[in-house]
């Protein structure tokens, strides 16, 4: 009897206490509900989307991918692409490059970093180039350059306003120089169409950072930036350790950008149409400002 109660835990399973992993504890059930990163709160996708997937909460603005912007930002039906199909080669040989493209061209169902195309707002005409942080993180190759080049040169031959949507990583490492090269090729493109009596808007979006955030979306008549966006050239720690100083905790952010002159206004995704309509407006003649 007593050897049968000594025996009986051993045979018994082990119980260990589980802590739940940092990865497990922001697992929600995906698709239905989403938790913000921000505040934490779980709500509904369906309600978070509905508010362009910004958290009814804390006002947090979620990435949205070019289709999503797309539909929220420009007149129902007005969108017609450019240079879709446009793709990427693999000029320096890079080990495994065009498969990693492919396998995000199948997963975004776009063909590149950025999309391009016209259509309006408000019934303004303009054109517009989304990138999109999900595919390679927005990365600039040679395609995203030339498909932003020819969309500022679209804005010129047509006479309408170009709008950008930055979301980006920088320059794209497995296209080297050529990547850096679109730096040069998009800003003078912007300084041409501005020479012509062009109007650039520039919306940069979380996270806007190195090569990018050093050309064209820093380049618009109208710099803007989302909430809490992370917008720099180099990273946090890079630059700490060259300067050798910390620096504040809110460095980099669209905030901090805004109080040092580097961005002219931050505007939430809902004010966004409204506040573009009407700069669209005043830049027309006879327009007048209603900020
Ligand atoms: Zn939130």
């Amino acid at each position: 009897m007593l050897k049968e109660l000594f025996t009986k835990n051993t045979t018994k399973k082990k119980k260990y206490a589980t802590i739940p992993t940092e990865a497990a504890k922001n697992d929600v059930p995906e698709g239905i509900m989403t938790k913000c990163p921000s505040c934490k709160t779980i709500m509904y996708t369906k309600e978070l989307n509905k508010n362009l997937k910004v958290c009814l909460h804390c006002g947090h603005h979620f990435a949205m991918n070019a289709k999503e912007r797309i539909v929220s930002f420009l007149d129902e039906g007005s969108f017609n692409e450019i240079d879709e199909n446009m793709v990427s080669v693999n000029p320096l040989n890079f080990p495994d490059y065009l498969e990693k493209v492919e396998k995000d061209r199948q997963k975004t169902k776009i063909n590149e970093a950025v999309v391009t195309g016209y259509g309006s707002v408000n019934g303004n005409n303009i054109v517009v180039a989304i990138m999109d942080s999900t595919f390679r993180m927005g990365s600039m190759g040679s395609v995203v350059g030339e498909k932003i080049t020819r969309a500022i040169e679209k804005a010129d031959e047509m006479s309408v306003p170009f709008i950008i949507f930055t979301a980006s990583g920088g320059a794209r490492m497995q296209e080297g120089v050529l990547s850096l090269m679109q730096m040069a090729k998009t800003s003078v493109a912007l300084k041409r169409f501005s020479d012509n009596g062009g109007l650039i808007i520039s919306i940069m979006t979380h996270p806007t950072t190195g090569g990018v955030s050093a050309s064209f979306a820093s380049l618009g008549d109208y710099n803007f930036a989302e909430p809490g966006a992370l917008i720099g050239f180099a990273g946090r720690r890079v630059i700490e350790q060259s300067i050798r100083e910390e620096l504040p905790e809110d460095f980099q952010t669209a905030e901090f950008l805004l109080k040092h002159g580097q961005l002219d206004a931050i505007i939430s995704r809902p004010e966004l149409i409204d506040k573009i309509t009407n700069l669209l407006e005043i830049h027309q003649p006879g327009g007048e400002l209603e900020w």
